[in-house]
């Protein structure tokens, strides 16, 4: 199995992600100074460095405001997001997931010279076409960030595969 280089061309939603605090339980070391504050501690009665008791402590953690993958899913997956952890952390990408009638997804081997070209391409016919045929899941995606956070273009995305 070897990896592939895979390049999306074509309209993209770039939605700005926001951060928010969010409440967790833990179960800990209370004191704040001890090596073990940090750590899941659900095993053991009693901190092993500093013998305190472990307590469920409420937490807070930043969080994004929007779970990509809940929205996606809500959406039926008309689009998906191109998302791992080299993926940027202040946007999410999300893409069509069903095409034009015509191949636009590339990959490329690491190994070989290739290519693809973009002659016959008209990025504001094809951000047109996005737009109508996606107009719930745009409105979905501005909902849910902010409409203000939104913005629609055309680009290419590459990813591994
Ligand atoms: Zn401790």
């Amino acid at each position: 199995m070897g990896v592939s280089a895979t390049c999306y061309s074509g309209p993209y939603i770039k939605a700005k992600i926001e951060l928010k605090k969010t409440p967790y339980d833990v179960n800990a070391c209370p004191k704040v100074e001890c090596r073990n504050y940090r750590k899941d501690s659900s095993s053991v009665k009693f901190c092993d460095s500093c013998g305190s008791e472990i307590t469920k402590q409420t937490r807070t953690k930043m969080s994004p405001t929007v779970d990509w993958w809940d929205l996606t899913e809500k959406m039926h997956e008309a689009l998906s997001v191109r998302q791992n952890d080299s993926a940027p952390k202040d946007f999410n990408l999300y893409v069509p997931n069903h095409g034009r009638g015509q191949k636009r997804k590339h990959s490329f081997s690491p190994d070989y010279t290739d290519y693809f070209f973009l002659e016959s391409v008209e990025p504001e016919a094809e951000i047109a076409w996005f737009k109508e045929m996606f107009a719930d899941e745009i409105k979905a995606v501005e909902e849910a960030y902010g409409s203000d956070k939104v913005t629609i273009g055309w680009g290419i995305i590459s990813y591994l595969s």
